[in-house]
């Protein structure tokens, strides 16, 4: 497929699309039912339902019942934490094995024109932004995630949490799955904001921005804390009254969904003429600039609201630089 049909490469060999970010078809207006429709497919398809899927799959395969998860015994709490390994690795895998390795679309549709195998940097362990950011994906973020998971079956177990059974509230549970990428969105963009506090980003989010050429293996490569506050996501099935398998779903949203935003391709080439369009420009634009898309605006237009919205346009890139400079003039000043 011809790349440059879709978008621009400029002499570096990074190429941007010609289509500038919107913001959800739902918030532009006038509102129109075809828009709803359309927001409300992309909502679901595909991402959603993968993780929908894979979180059903754990709950009737993996997650054992209530009475053996009243104690924190090592067999099943082993068992979850290999499954999620497994799953996560291929995955995650498939993507860098596709995409990185194998580069079956070579660098078409590649916002940054070189692959990180191409650039070793002391930043990274091993100099080796693969090696580094697969370490910390497989054996810090999804340890800790996993942790938190089994810390709310646990809970739920022994009658600690607010629960409701899928028999007596099956509308409210169903709204409360469909909900949950949107207090995912909304969670991870405050929680985002917040390590990118000076003192903050220094100690804990700038090991996730080492990799500014983002690949799938840097989805989950965090420092401990961020791990934590990211896969914190699943706590709030504490606030509300839930059921256990909301809790292997956050840990599917915020883990199998944070490849999303590091493909690093804008479409992925499945077959002859078939380029789905990837949504990975936001966080790219994010990895890119840092302090722009604190979250994808999926769902809510936050970064919008906020001030901080990169479309990826000339204008996106004006508004930007004047709020680099107020920014700049305000430290200055004092
Ligand atoms: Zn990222
Ligand atoms: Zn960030």
């Amino acid at each position: 497929m011809d790349d440059l049909q879709f978008g621009t490469r400029n002499r570096r060999g990074d190429w941007a699309p010609n289509q500038h970010l919107e913001v959800a078809l739902f918030w532009t207006r006038p509102l129109s039912l075809r828009k709803v429709v359309e927001w409300a497919i992309g909502y679901v398809w595909p991402w959603n339902a993968i993780a929908i899927g894979t979180a059903w799959l754990w709950w009737y395969f993996i997650v054992p019942d209530m009475t053996t998860m009243k104690t924190l015994g090592w067999a099943w709490v082993l068992e979850l934490l290999v499954a999620n390994w497994i799953g996560i690795f291929l995955f995650f895998g498939y993507f860098e094995l596709r995409y990185y390795r194998r580069r079956v679309q070579e660098r078409r549709f590649k916002y940054n024109g070189r692959f990180p195998a191409e650039q070793p940097s002391d930043v990274f362990w091993f100099r080796s932004q693969n090696v580094d950011n697969f370490i910390r994906s497989l054996f810090v973020s999804v340890p800790i995630g996993t942790a938190i998971e089994v810390g709310l079956l646990w809970a739920f177990a022994n009658g600690l949490t607010p629960m409701v059974g899928w028999r007596e509230h099956p509308i409210y549970l169903v709204a409360l799955t469909l909900l949950a990428p949107v207090v995912h969105e909304v969670h991870f963009y405050f929680v985002h904001r917040a390590i990118h506090w000076g003192p903050l980003y220094k100690w804990v989010h700038s090991v996730h921005h080492n990799s500014v050429n983002p690949s799938p293996w840097s989805s989950l490569s965090m420092h401990p804390v961020e791990s934590a506050v990211y896969f914190g996501v699943a706590l709030w099935v504490l606030v509300l009254p839930s059921h256990p398998f909301l809790a292997v779903y956050f840990f599917h949203l915020a883990g199998f969904g944070a490849v999303v935003g590091h493909i690093g391709f804008d479409r992925l080439e499945m077959a002859d003429g078939i380029a789905p369009r990837s949504h990975a420009y936001a966080h790219y634009l994010h990895h890119k600039f840092f302090e722009v898309n604190y979250c994808d605006n999926g769902t809510f237009p936050l970064d919008k609201w906020f001030g901080s919205w990169h479309d990826g346009s000339p204008e996106g890139d004006r508004r930007m630089q004047e709020r680099f400079n107020r920014k700049k003039r305000r430290v200055n000043a004092t």
